[in-house]
């Protein structure tokens, strides 16, 4: 629901998250979303130091998942 790019030599990034209307599900649910999409991204931006290939990318979509969510959870105690 979301992306970044990065300019690492100009210190620059942009995130871009799926607008909150174009979401078809509740507003709560929606807005919990939108963050776990911010947070993805910006581990992404962290990793960004790591090499990347092809066959890594997989493995860190599912770490920056992981690791979004356990932030998360960290913020928002259940
Ligand atoms: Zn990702």
């Amino acid at each position: 629901m979301g992306n970044i790019h990065w300019d690492s030599d100009a210190k620059t990034a942009k995130i871009r998250i799926l607008d909150a209307s174009e979401y078809r599900t509740e507003y709560r649910d929606t807005l919990k979303d939108m963050e776990f999409t911010l947070v993805h991204e910006l581990i992404h931006l962290e990793l960004s130091g790591l090499p990347r290939t092809d066959a890594s990318h997989r493995d860190e979509e599912n770490a920056a998942d992981q690791m979004a969510g356990a932030l998360l959870r960290l913020d928002r105690p259940q």
